[in-house]
């Protein structure tokens, strides 16, 4: 059958069109000790109104109700490297 090579190999599983974004382990103790700051609400770089990050990343996964959809589903919350905050 005539189509797109799997790279791994036939039988395995293809590789990802797009990749997925990183999320790190964060401790529940820490996430619940701490008063944090990590999340596009908190960042200079980020239009509320609009609900888009004034330098051109999606906010999708780092706004503050996503990051703890995400905590509290697996203990992960995926951080944002660029988060600049006045
Ligand atoms: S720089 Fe990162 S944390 Fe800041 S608004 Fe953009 S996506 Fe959100």
């Amino acid at each position: 059958m005539a189509g797109i090579l799997n790279p791994k190999g036939k039988g395995k599983t293809p590789p990802r069109i797009t990749p997925s974004i990183k999320k790190e382990t964060v401790k529940a103790r820490d996430f619940l000790s701490y008063d944090t700051r990590f999340s596009c609400e908190d960042c200079s770089h980020f239009d509320s109104e609009k609900v888009v990050c004034t330098i051109g990343y999606n906010p999708r996964h780092h706004l503050k109700s996503e990051q703890e959809h995400q905590f509290y589903l697996g203990g992960t919350m995926a951080f944002c490297r660029f988060i600049e905050i006045d």
